[in-house]
């Protein structure tokens, strides 16, 4: 158990690291560049999620609307959730979006925008062996995806070692395929992944989080766009739109 500490410690330090070394080099992702580059983990239904070969989703018109606020042209790019915030400390990217929970560890790598959604994880489970409260967990095999709140839960408030994938819909295959017993992840991924299967469910909140927009420190310029962003996209309603179009499209992607 000790190991999984030293493992996250070693982590911890070593963005600690790339975000010194990136404040002292990095020339990538300025405020004058002429495009915004958006970071992301286009498995994340319906904040991030392919439509063909596009990425689409609610983060992706979050960043598109800054990238318009600045006078900037967008571009956007999917990696591994592990991999997106390490992409704005090292000056890859500008912002990174990815249903990104704001948590203290984060913070210390990055500046977080004002938060656009409250949520939360859950357990997904199957009907017939039923999630009754986080003790029928102990000792069960748990899919999560790596690097996420849902690992450091099963890390740290159960004090085991999850099953890692790399998106939540990989982890409910895994659940399906009895390679796990239980899913952790968050809501609206979790619903998506649950839609259409009959002997699957997902229990209320483990956790109450907030996803936020992740960039470099000391870009005050570029967070204060972001921020003014957020404010006038939930004022004049475009949130609550996106957030509509996007879980229809992601469930109706499932249907097909
Ligand atoms: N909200 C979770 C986190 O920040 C998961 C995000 C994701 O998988 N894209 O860890």
């Amino acid at each position: 158990m000790i190991s999984k500490f030293i493992y996250k410690a070693n982590i911890m330090k070593k963005l600690a690291l790339i975000a010194l070394v990136a404040s002292v080099v990095c020339g990538c992702a300025k405020d004058d560049s002429d495009t915004l580059k958006m970071i992301t983990e286009a498995t994340f239904p319906p904040y991030e999620f392919m439509r063909g070969q596009e990425i689409v989703g609610i983060d992706v018109e979050i960043c598109r609307a800054v990238a318009r606020k600045l006078d900037r042209k967008f571009q956007c790019e999917t990696v591994n959730f592990d991999s997106v915030i390490p992409a704005v400390i090292s000056g890859k990217a500008d912002v990174a979006a990815a249903g990104i929970t704001v948590t203290e560890d984060r913070r210390k790598n990055v500046d977080f925008s004002d938060p656009y959604v409250k949520t939360g994880i859950v357990v997904i489970f199957k009907k017939a062996d039923p999630y009754t409260g986080p003790d029928c967990l102990k000792g069960r095999r748990i899919g999560v995806q790596g690097g996420t709140t849902s690992e450091a839960y099963v890390l740290e408030e159960l004090k085991q070692e999850p099953e890692r994938s790399t998106s939540p819909a990989e982890s409910v295959a895994g659940l399906k395929s009895g390679r796990c017993d239980f899913v952790i992840a968050d809501v609206d991924p979790a619903r998506n992944c649950v839609k259409g299967e009959d002997d699957l469910a997902i229990s209320d909140f483990i956790t109450s989080e907030e996803y936020a927009v992740a960039i470099r420190k000391g870009r005050p310029d570029l967070l204060k766009a972001i921020n003014d962003t957020i404010a006038e996209c939930k004022a004049d309603g475009r949130l609550q739109k996106w957030i509509e179009q996007y879980t229809a499209e992601a469930d109706s992607q499932k249907d097909k």
